[in-house]
């Protein structure tokens, strides 16, 4: 018979202090690990999955010392994903939230420049000398500065523009939020962020792995201080991210390799093979599809013939090419029939990728970067690149201002970027720009399109998921012909619908 059990969840660790404290069952078992150590043992255990939990959180060394078995010497590292864990990080700047936020199978939610006003408050990186500091200092204080100029400008500007929305407080607040996104452009990297970021014990091993090679300090010290707080809790379950520990308990070493290196040796490989920097090369404002699967619609109708009649796949690439441009048109049309705004694309739309290169403002790249089920990799900020102009500042004739606080860091970073040239980065703002590549399948393009297109998502990511849908419907003009914002699907669905 059925039987499911919550067998966890989430507790305030304020709530778990409080247990301790008050001597829950009096002993010191509260451990997400017990979880992972009971699931551990179901593929050889027989009893039922409720007693080995029950087991477990008798005896939490036991648990562990199981965990360290099971993961680190059979080599069964999912076990780790059954333990939960959640951060409340504060004071970390927008740059370092760039390298937390590469981990994909994670859960994060940051403070939104859009709803909240900024106060000015910024990191200065450790690694400076005293003289960058200062140099560092006095530019960001221009650009603070600029965003306390801005913002009641640009508010002023978008109120005498939607006077309509101002009869309620949600329309009072999006008008000032257009204000306060416009305005951050202006705000530098080190800008302090908050986020509550949560993760299950295997992401946040490989995550403190990772960043502790970070060539910037403050990234370094965040692994370090996610280690602390994290190893007291799940210290069987993070054993790789600390070597000694590893060498004592196992006696062998970690190998990091590609962690530590890989950045390395990639230039090495690329300086071995002849080829030089040549510089920013063509700078382009719109969306480019460098690549995509060949022939994109007969790709995604065989792999759904495919799972559907249990034919071969040579087979149903047959078949998808004899229906001809008609016979695809309506098949599409057979399978969209009912797709609202909010379902997810089917699974076969998987099977076709597009690869973008857009030039991008650090603001769009800070929502793009959101996106998990796509590859997006990046260049550095490059000031070659130049910077985003929000439209507005140019409507209010502000451009003076914005370029003033642009030049300060511009300025300040090629005087720190002679001794210090990762780190300067830091003095760059939300307006300078990178390059990507992003690499999607169809399905999660659609996604992209749904929320990224949609009237409440901010005009620059608009933009590019814009751009970004432009281009994969030269390729593939009916499989991504309902790719489009929420706030137009019914009228695109009707409109494809009818012919
Ligand atoms: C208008 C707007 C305002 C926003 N404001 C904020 C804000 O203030 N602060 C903030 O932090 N973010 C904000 N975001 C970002 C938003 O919360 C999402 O992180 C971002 O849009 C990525 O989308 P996604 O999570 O749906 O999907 P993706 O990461 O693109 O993944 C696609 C789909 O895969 C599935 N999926 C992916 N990963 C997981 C997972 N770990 N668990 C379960 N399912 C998963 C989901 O079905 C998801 O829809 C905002 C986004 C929009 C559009």
């Amino acid at each position: 018979m059925l039987k499911v059990n919550l067998a966890g969840y989430n507790i305030d660790s304020a709530v778990v202090e409080k247990m301790k404290k008050e001597g829950w069952d009096g002993k010191n078992n509260i451990s997400p690990e017990t979880i992972s150590a009971a699931y551990a043992r179901i593929s050889r255990d027989p009893r039922p999955v409720d007693e080995l939990r029950a087991d477990a959180r008798e005896e939490v060394d036991k648990a562990r010392k199981s965990n360290e078995n099971i993961v680190f010497k059979m080599g069964h590292h999912s076990v780790a994903e059954h333990a939960y864990l959640n951060f409340d990080i504060l004071g970390l700047s927008r740059f370092a939230v760039e390298s937390l936020e590469e981990a994909r199978l994670c859960a994060y939610t940051e403070k939104s420049q859009r709803y909240i006003t900024l106060r000015g408050d910024y990191v200065t990186p450790d690694e400076f000398t005293k003289e960058e500091k200062k140099i560092f200092m006095a530019a960001v204080a221009v650009q603070v500065e600029a965003y306390k100029t801005l913002f009641p400008v640009l508010h002023e500007y978008q109120r005498s523009k939607n006077s309509g929305m101002l009869q309620t407080k949600t329309g009072q607040n999006v008008v000032e939020g257009w204000a306060k996104e416009d305005a951050r452009y202006v705000l530098p990297l080190a800008t302090e962020c908050q986020l509550g970021f949560s993760c299950n014990a295997r992401n946040l091993e490989h995550i403190i792995r990772k960043l502790k090679y970070s060539p910037f300090e403050e990234v370094r010290t965040l692994a370090k201080t996610l280690y602390d707080r994290a190893v007291a809790v799940v210290p069987s379950l993070i054993i790789l991210s600390d070597p000694d520990a590893f060498r004592k308990q196992f006696g062998a070493e970690v190998s990091d390799g590609l962690l530590r290196d890989g950045k390395v040796r990639v230039e090495k490989a690329v300086k071995k093979a002849g080829v030089k920097t040549s510089g920013p090369g063509k700078i382009f404002n719109a969306v480019r599809l460098v690549d995509c699967t060949e022939n994109p619609e007969i790709k995604i109708i065989a792999a759904m013939m495919h799972t559907s009649t249990g034919n071969m796949y040579a087979d149903c690439i047959k078949s998808a090419v004899k229906l001809g441009t008609k016979g695809r048109k309506a098949f599409f049309v057979e399978i969209f029939k009912g797709l609202n705004a909010h379902d997810s694309l089917y699974r076969e739309f998987e099977t076709v990728n597009f690869v973008y290169e857009i030039i991008m403002s650090s603001s769009a790249f800070g929502q793009m970067k959101r996106h998990r089920m796509m590859s997006m990799t990046k260049q550095d900020y490059d000031i070659r690149l130049g910077y985003t102009i929000p439209p507005a500042i140019i409507e209010t004739k502000q451009v003076d201002i914005y370029k003033r606080a642009m030049d300060a860091g511009e300025s300040a970073y090629k005087k720190i970027s002679k001794i210090h040239p990762e780190a300067a980065v830091y003095v760059l703002t939300n307006a300078h720009r990178r390059r990507v590549l992003v690499n999607a399948n169809l399905r999660e393009v659609y996604h992209i399109a749904r929320l990224r297109m949609d009237g409440h998502a901010q005009w620059d990511i608009r933009d590019i998921s814009g751009g970004m849908i432009a281009e994969t419907k030269k390729a593939a003009p009916v499989a991504a012909a309902l790719a489009c914002g929420k706030d137009v699907f019914s009228e695109t669905y009707s409109k494809f619908m009818k012919g």
